[in-house]
């Protein structure tokens, strides 16, 4: 029996998706933290609980060659990254096996294709940053509210961290009362920046002259934006939004069409990746000029104007639950010269629509409701093409999908977000008779 303080000579065999390396010391399962795969070890047991123990290292008796050294004096105490001490080779086999076994979890016997990643350090286009009422602004510990303050964060797009530096320097002189989260996002490929201050009531003394400010300071910023959030709960915006100088919106230019963005509008964060990852559904889709496609939880537009926008369709519809997100989607449309398409406003779940050729679907983490799956079932389009950040939820869903008549063709995983414990992947399913 182990027990705690318990010091162990231990073999790291696997990693699991929080990053820890996991090895069996006579049947039990212990979790090292720091731990990785091929690594030789000194442990001590921190923790003994029902059914897994877990251990910090001691001593590193002989390294992995899948180890490398951090680059981040926050890792591992910020939730941030879970994998910035392995190459990103080995991170993303970590993320295959992950997705393949969610697959066999459920007894789809599919090959999880090589995961596909941009390889920018620096990717995330969006820094959202909780602020503390003692105006500490950073990070949230791993699976805490602890503020880790942080002065710059290598996962993020270099032209976020300078308004990131100042905004920093800013709430720690004038400590804006009720400024809950700072969030900044950018447009990678027109340089725009917005930021948006996140309140617990309607702005604080000094808002307007900071965010003219911004705006004057920053050639980038184009927008600044109040958002209220008077709720005591995880989600960091509220639904109203203020523009408080510049633009209400910001765009940016994803596989070559131009996407307007509000801040309440989801924007995938990795701009190189999503282009791969939008090529591959594009080439999944295969839309043809007599098809008429449905692009459920279609945000701004992305996903379905950016698979249509070779070959055209006869008709895009797309269907989201955000109406400011409607809204982008609209206008995203007219600017790319898309005038065969049409956006609802509603959940996908309580819908209806036509039965389309190609089905792309792309939900939030919970995957698609079962209502859903079985509309899907009826109208039985030829094509389903599942963009999804959880493959938990996805193989649980293709599973359901094949029970209606469906075959899984591909399953491509995507290292979207690298070095946390993320992956996002693109499935093809055809509908395997004819009608
Ligand atoms: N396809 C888009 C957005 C994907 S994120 C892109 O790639 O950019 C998932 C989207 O689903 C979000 O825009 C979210 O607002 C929306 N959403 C969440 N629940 C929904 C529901 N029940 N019905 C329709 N849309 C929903």
């Amino acid at each position: 029996m182990l027990k705690k303080n318990d010091i162990l000579t231990a073999a790291v065999t696997d990693m699991n998706y929080m990053g820890l390396g996991v090895t069996k010391i006579d049947g039990a399962v212990i979790f090292i933290q720091g731990g990785v795969t091929g690594d030789k070890l000194e442990i001590k047991i921190i923790k003994v609980a029902k059914g897994y123990s877990v251990a910090r290292i001691e001593k590193i008796i002989s390294p992995s060659r899948h180890r490398i050294a951090p680059n981040c004096s926050a890792f591992p105490r910020c939730g941030g990254c879970v994998y910035r001490h392995i190459t990103y080779e080995y991170e993303n086999e970590l993320k295959r096996q992950r997705v393949e076994n969610e697959f066999k979890r459920v007894k789809l016997d599919v090959t999880v294709k090589e995961v596909i990643s941009a390889k920018k350090e620096g990717y995330r286009n969006k820094l959202q940053c909780p602020v503390s009422e003692s105006c500490d602004i950073g990070f949230y510990a791993s699976r805490t509210h602890e503020i880790i303050p942080i002065s710059a964060c290598a996962l993020q797009e270099e032209l976020t961290l300078p308004v990131y530096e100042f905004l920093t320097r800013y709430i720690k002189e004038n400590k804006p009362s009720g400024l809950r989260h700072i969030y900044i996002r950018c447009g990678v490929n027109t340089g725009e920046v917005m930021v948006c201050l996140v309140c617990k009531k309607s702005g604080f003394k000094g808002d307007k002259a900071l965010a003219e400010r911004l705006i004057s300071e920053f050639d980038e910023v184009k927008s600044v934006i109040l958002n209220v959030n008077p709720d005591d709960t995880n989600v960091v915006l509220g639904k109203k939004c203020i523009t408080l100088a510049g633009k209400d919106t910001i765009d940016d230019i994803l596989c070559g069409l131009r996407f307007t963005v509000n801040p309440l509008s989801f924007y995938q964060v990795n701009h190189s990746c999503t282009e791969l990852l939008y090529k591959t559904a594009a080439e999944f889709a295969d839309v043809q000029p007599s098809d008429t496609v449905v692009d459920l939880y279609c945000g701004i537009g992305t996903v379905g104007l950016s698979v249509i926008s070779e070959r055209r369709a006869k008709k895009l519809i797309g269907v989201e639950v955000i109406p400011e997100a409607v809204e982008n989607a609209r206008k995203n449309a007219e600017q790319n010269g898309v005038e065969n398409a049409e956006f609802i406003c509603s959940r996908a779940e309580e819908c209806t629509f036509p039965s389309p050729d190609v089905l792309l679907v792309d939900p939030p983490r919970k995957g698609c409701a079962p209502s859903l799956i079985d509309y899907i079932g009826k109208l039985l389009p030829k094509k389903i093409v599942y963009i999804s950040c959880s493959p938990d939820t996805l193989a649980r869903d293709c599973a359901e999908l094949v029970k209606h008549g469906y075959k899984l063709s591909d399953v491509q995983p995507f290292n979207m977000f690298q070095r946390t414990e993320h992956v996002e992947s693109v499935v093809c399913l055809t509908r395997t008779f004819n009608e």
